[in-house]
């Protein structure tokens, strides 16, 4: 913490950077750093960069106006970069062109993350928010509504409501001092979940009535080509959750949503019941993430990505 704290204090143009397809980890993390290094350091610039835009539920978070697309930033002669949230320097896409070989922090909890960084905060726990909670108190910045709000929706995302595995009693303790500052988790969770559009609804539908079940496997899979998102007038954040739809079966080890994307290549979301590790299974299309939760993006066709999570199972 000390060598980061002089990192910061040595550096004036300082970039935050998050992962593609941005969740509300990525963004609630960022934000709240974005929104703390400003009240802390009100001369130095700081911008927080995505590749994508954030998810309209996630986009309700006060700040998130503040988040910049490549396009928007003028002069990228930044001398420090910090990673948050993403297990390596591509999965932050067309941002990493505008870091180059500058200082970087990375700070994450995914277990595939290689500590690419020249400092590493990368621990196990539930999500990047809560090990900024405890980065920003260590930077003695008094957390505002605004940064509870995003670290909250952070907890909410990743540890899927608070009911995976990766929720400790620390997980309990962060939530419940940001109740206390004035966060309510009442508009958070209705905010985040409880806003799906209709084309969403019909998405899942979709996914529900089509998915295919591997008895010897355990496995539950769901392939959506890029035509049929159209067919529905849905767009890619329509697609969140169907994963987590698709384990919910009392059947389920393993569920797997294949998502076909514009340019053809195909993005994999995995996750895992109790114990098997699709940590392993997504490092096989060059992914990662947790051992209950991970994915990939890769040019193989479904069948074939079919065919090779089935024997590795
Ligand atoms: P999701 O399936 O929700 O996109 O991602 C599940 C988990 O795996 C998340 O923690 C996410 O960061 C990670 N993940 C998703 N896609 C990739 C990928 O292409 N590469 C790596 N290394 N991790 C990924
Ligand atoms: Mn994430
Ligand atoms: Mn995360």
């Amino acid at each position: 913490m000390k060598e980061i704290k002089e990192k910061i204090d040595q550096s004036n143009n300082i970039i935050i950077v998050g992962h593609v397809n941005p969740d509300g980890d990525t963004v609630g993390a960022g934000l709240a750093l974005l929104l703390g290094l400003e009240k802390k350091y009100p001369e130095k610039r700081i911008d927080f960069v995505l590749q994508d835009d954030v998810p309209k539920n996630i986009a309700f978070l006060k700040g998130c106006d503040r988040i910049k697309k490549i396009e928007d930033v003028i002069n990228p002669n930044y001398d420090l970069a910090i990673f948050v949230d993403s297990a390596t320097i591509e999965r932050v896409g067309k941002v990493a062109k505008l870091i180059g070989d500058i200082f970087k922090i990375n700070i994450d909890h995914h277990i595939s993350n290689p500590k690419y960084g020249d400092i590493n905060i990368v621990k196990d726990i539930s999500s990047t928010s809560e090990i900024m909670y405890s980065i920003l108190k260590d930077l003695d910045i008094e957390i505002t509504l605004e940064m509870g709000e995003a670290i909250y929706l952070g907890l909410v995302n990743d540890t899927g409501n608070f009911a995976h595995s990766n929720v400790t009693d620390k997980t309990f303790l962060v939530a419940s001092e940001l109740m206390r500052i004035g966060v309510n988790n009442n508009k958070i969770v209705n905010d985040f979940f409880k806003t799906k559009s209709y084309e969403r609804m019909k998405v899942l539908g979709k996914a529900l009535s089509e998915m295919v079940f591997v008895e010897e496997k355990k496995l539950m899979y769901f392939y959506l080509s890029f035509e049929a998102l159209k067919n529905l007038n849905a767009i890619k954040d329509d697609t969140e959750g169907i994963v987590e739809e698709l384990i919910n079966y009392s059947g389920s080890e393993v569920s797997l949503f294949l998502r076909e994307e514009e340019s053809g290549k195909i993005k994999g979301s995995l996750r895992s019941k109790h114990n098997i590790d699709v940590n392993k299974i997504a490092g096989i299309f060059g992914g990662g993430g947790h051992i209950k939760a991970a994915g990939f993006t890769t040019e193989l066709s479904s069948e074939e990505i079919i065919k090779k999570v089935v024997e590795n199972l």
